[in-house]
């Protein structure tokens, strides 16, 4: 029965294998695959002492206006610094939460951070720069997530409008109307809903009708060839989303010139290494503060609109 055991465990293995490439894939099973497994069980069992012992972080990176270039909002990434292998990223963390219940605690904690963090950036200014926290299908389909929101927003004293929460198509697939019911009480609750890594998944017309959201992010390897290559696919996704009243976000700009045929192309926000790194709070503060100071001299002296910053790191 030691054979056994083993037989399920490798075929445990090789089905992880499996969903991790894909739907309808066969994966044998290879004896290297044993030694991924334990690095990933491994993982698995510090992280979730990490998430215990206050042992991760949040930076944010920073969302900007195409039109006016103000700042309008940044997204929360998690961050995770192993004690002795140093940072780990989320690529490698992120799926492994994701396949068991630590998920839902992990983004729990990055949920209730963000809304303090975001409350006390927008404390004392009308600028109002939202939070964006992504949310897996796990945590979505959990009994109570909207409660549990709710409960975070009134904590932290953060208006329900200042919340976005990110959710991708390829995960909200897994269970349709769970997902649909469950983004339909957010929205009602005032939260606002974006589709992540758009025109990875199906993408097809029909989703973008059903799910209630309010703006879609076009995936970076979409961005990535731009101005030169794949303009017809980008110009296409605007065109569509906008005609669903969606706003549009560009994921993963690098370029000037990707940044400058965007705005051409009527896209309404910018994210990448080029307009702001993902950060810490205190850098994402000083970006606000010179914004309000920005805001007061503008509106005593009229400016054109500040071309976007780039970064210096
Ligand atoms: P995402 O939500 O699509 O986040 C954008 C990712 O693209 C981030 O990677 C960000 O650092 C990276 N990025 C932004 N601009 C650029 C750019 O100009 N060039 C390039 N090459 N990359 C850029 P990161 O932080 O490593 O996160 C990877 C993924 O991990 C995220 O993709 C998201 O799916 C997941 N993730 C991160 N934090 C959380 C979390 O708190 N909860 C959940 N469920 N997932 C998270
Ligand atoms: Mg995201
Ligand atoms: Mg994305």
């Amino acid at each position: 029965t030691a054979e056994m055991a083993e037989l399920v465990s490798n075929a445990d293995i090789a089905l992880y294998s499996a969903k991790s490439r894909g739907k309808s894939i066969a994966v044998e099973f290879q004896s290297e695959m044993t030694a991924e497994a334990q690095r990933r069980a491994r993982i698995e069992a510090e992280l979730r002492k990490a998430l215990e012992q206050d042992g991760l972080d949040i930076v944010y990176q920073p969302q900007f206006d195409c039109l006016s270039g103000r700042l309008l909002g940044a997204e929360a990434l998690v961050r995770w610094t192993h004690p002795t292998e140093g940072p780990i990223l989320p690529a490698e963390f992120v799926p492994i939460a994701e396949n068991s219940d630590l998920i839902v605690a992990l983004g729990r904690w990055v949920l209730w951070r963000a809304c303090r963090d975001a409350a006390n950036w927008n404390a004392g200014t009308n600028a109002g720069v939202h939070v964006a926290v992504n949310i897996s299908a796990r945590q979505l389909r959990t009994e109570g997530f909207t409660d549990e929101v709710c409960t975070a927003l009134k904590k932290s004293g953060l208006p329900a409008s200042l919340l976005e929460l990110e959710l991708t198509e390829s995960q909200l697939m897994s269970n349709m109307s769970v997902g649909i019911q469950a983004m339909q009480e957010l929205r009602a609750a005032g939260v606002r809903l974006s589709l992540d890594d758009f025109g990875t998944g199906y993408s097809s017309l029909s989703y973008l009708q059903s799910f209630p959201v309010h703006s879609i992010k076009i995936d970076r390897s979409f961005i990535c060839p731009l101005p030169n290559g794949g303009q017809p696919i980008v110009t296409a996704i605007i065109s569509m989303a906008h005609s669903f009243g969606l706003l549009v976000v560009a994921e993963g700009v690098e370029y000037p010139a990707q940044l400058e045929w965007l705005c051409d192309a009527r896209c309404d926000v910018v994210q990448g290494f080029l307009t702001g790194r993902p950060m810490r709070l205190e850098q994402l503060l000083a970006i606000i503060r010179a914004e309000e100071e920005q805001k007061d001299t503008r509106s005593r002296t009229p400016v054109a609109p500040r071309p976007h910053r780039v970064p210096t790191a």
